[in-house]
């Protein structure tokens, strides 16, 4: 039977071309900083998004902890969203192996954490408060790219109160696609980016984290003491510069994908479709409906994320082609809700 899996864009097999560009990888001690094919990564993503230093990671969790340890002390905090993955799906990482309180304040519809609750939560300097020193912000946040003036307004509050900047862009390049602009424009003015090379670019593994030299130095150190000093990683440069050569302009296709998985949905009675959003469909059936519905999409091998979130989310990717949405549609089609 062929499997559809749309639990995420992380299930991915790397392309024949991927794994033959990851076999002719030239390679070395990364700890060393000898590895050349690393070190290619980092200095095209830093120069190609505008930062003058990158470091290459295992994961986008890892890379999310480097920048938050790199920015904040012990007793300091950053604010974020309450739905945001460094808050909600890295495991309290910053809490637990930082010592940085998270400030989590509840994000609107669109994902944007609302500038006058931010202000809100800036403590004053007193020895009560933790320190506030950071705000971060995901993009695309559940699949929304936030609105784009959105972006600039939250830089100026950031500077103007002297607090770091970061974002979570593990989708980075679904939101530029979204808006339409180069990527290194959705990353302005951010002092440290995150970005995902295993989402929808389709790389087996890697993050790579974007900031000053500064930040990247204190970052390589964290990341040696958390035990991601990685070797000869070459290999999985190789795959993520292959992605970023050949799968950036074809996420476009996943948009369009989502968007026809939508509207085929739409049409079916007792299916409520919550939201279509770059790679991402939510979709509500009877809570009473939910077990039933997994067993009939599982015997259609058809696989699915449902529980993590109050809606059922189907991700689009590099292994989900067109009958892999007609197939989902009928599937769907065919459960008596
Ligand atoms: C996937 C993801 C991460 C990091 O995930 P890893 O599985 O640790 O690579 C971070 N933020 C967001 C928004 C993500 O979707």
């Amino acid at each position: 039977m062929r499997i559809v899996d749309l639990r995420s864009d992380t299930v991915t097999q790397p392309t024949d071309a991927m794994r033959e560009a990851m076999l002719r990888a030239p390679v070395g001690d990364d700890v060393y900083g000898e590895d050349p094919t690393v070190n290619a990564l980092q200095e095209r993503l830093a120069g190609e998004l505008g930062f003058a230093a990158a470091l290459f990671v295992p994961t986008g969790t890892q890379s999310n902890l480097l920048a938050l340890m790199s920015h904040c002390e012990r007793g300091d905090e950053y604010i974020v969203g309450a739905d945001a993955h460094t808050y909600r799906f890295e495991g309290g990482g910053a809490a637990v192996l930082g010592s940085i309180q998270p400030q989590p304040i509840p994000q609107d519809a669109d994902g944007t954490l609302p500038l006058d609750r931010i202000e809100a939560a800036i403590k004053p300097d007193d020895p009560h408060f933790a320190r506030t020193r950071l705000i971060a912000l995901e993009n695309t946040w559940h699949g929304r790219a936030l609105p784009f003036g959105y972006l600039a307004q939250a830089r100026e509050l950031a500077t103007r109160r002297g607090l770091g900047f970061h974002l979570d862009g593990a989708r980075l390049y679904n939101a530029a696609i979204a808006y339409g602009r180069p990527a290194r424009d959705v990353v302005e003015g951010f002092d440290s980016v995150s970005v995902c090379l295993s989402k929808g670019l389709g790389a087996p593994v890697g993050s790579v984290l974007l900031g000053s030299r500064e930040l990247i130095h204190r970052a390589r150190r964290w990341r040696k003491v958390t035990g991601g000093g990685w070797r000869q990683a070459g290999m999985l440069a190789a795959a993520a510069m292959h992605a970023l050569d050949h799968h950036v302009e074809r996420l476009a296709d996943d948009h369009a994908r989502a968007a026809r998985l939508a509207d085929g949905l739409r049409a079916i009675d007792g299916l409520d479709v919550k939201g279509c959003h770059t790679n991402m469909v939510f979709v509500d059936v009877p809570a009473t409906r939910l077990k039933d519905l997994a067993a009939h999409m599982a015997e259609r091998g058809i696989r699915l994320s449902i529980g993590y979130l109050p809606s059922i989310r189907l991700v689009t990717h590099l292994d989900v082609d067109d009958a892999a949405i007609e197939h989902t549609i009928a599937a769907f089609a065919s459960f008596a809700y």
